[in-house]
């Protein structure tokens, strides 16, 4: 067993109400990752030295375990909250699925990895698949709202009555 920080001894912990709109943006994909994977949830921020002097520090997004994966982002404060929604969801998509190996989070309707897009107005997870073929245009879908996933995603297995699966009667 390591220690959590074993990787990266300068990490520390952003504490509550240091980076308001970034910890807001993370709630918000930390719904979606425990709509989708909730035995993983938790997810973090992370602060560590960047060498840079404009900042300081760069911060990560980082599984409850304190691994993380990609590159940081500096915490801007005056960012907006879209763009702290974007590049949290993007930070916590690379994290996720480069420490658990699998893609996330995946679109129940095509079992396809989605990617963050969205509008002026809201950040959304994309899906490529779901095209009709007739203009061969306009591929993908949006699947939801980033943070928004359990409104269409129901948990894998629901509380309480996913312990029967295969057992078998005799
Ligand atoms: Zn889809």
């Amino acid at each position: 067993m390591r220690p959590p920080f074993d990787d990266t001894p300068d990490a520390r912990p952003l504490t509550p109400g240091e980076a308001p709109r970034w910890e807001a943006a993370l709630a918000l994909v930390e719904r979606d990752l425990r709509a989708t994977l909730p035995e993983h949830g938790g997810l973090r921020l992370l602060a560590m030295p960047s060498g840079q002097d404009d900042f300081p520090e760069l911060v990560y997004v980082a599984l409850a375990d304190g691994s993380w994966w990609g590159n940081g982002f500096e915490p801007d404060p005056s960012v907006s909250a879209l763009d702290a929604l974007a590049v949290v969801a993007e930070a916590a998509q690379d994290t996720v699925s480069e420490r658990l190996w699998r893609a996330w989070p995946v679109c129940a309707a095509h079992g396809l990895g989605m990617h963050v897009g969205g509008t002026d107005e809201r950040v959304e997870w994309w899906c490529s698949g779901g095209s009709d073929g007739s203009d061969g245009s306009g591929t993908g879908h949006v699947r939801s709202g980033v943070g928004e996933l359990a409104d269409v995603q129901p948990l894998p297995a629901r509380r309480g009555s996913g312990r029967y699966g295969h057992r078998a009667s005799r």
